[in-house]
């Protein structure tokens, strides 16, 4: 899938209603990106790291942040 135009510069986008965070990079169906993007209902991060998605509350997605969710 293509990379949504706002999030060219991103790696990680978050879904403020279910409070967790994709990895764009690796991301699958199953994360419906084109659906949040178009619900507008997305969060970027600063910076655009998973360790502050996390401090910020989000959860990794297992489907598309499952190789790096145990960093840490
Ligand atoms: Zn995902």
């Amino acid at each position: 899938m293509s990379r949504p135009t706002r999030f060219e510069h991103n790696q990680y986008v978050g879904d403020k209603r279910s409070r967790v965070v994709h990895d764009l990079d690796a991301a699958t169906d199953a994360c419906a990106i084109d659906e949040l993007m178009a619900s507008e209902q997305f969060a970027a991060f600063g910076p655009d790291s998973l360790a502050e998605a996390r401090n910020r509350g989000y959860r990794p997605h297992p489907a598309c942040t499952v190789a790096t969710a145990t960093g840490g």
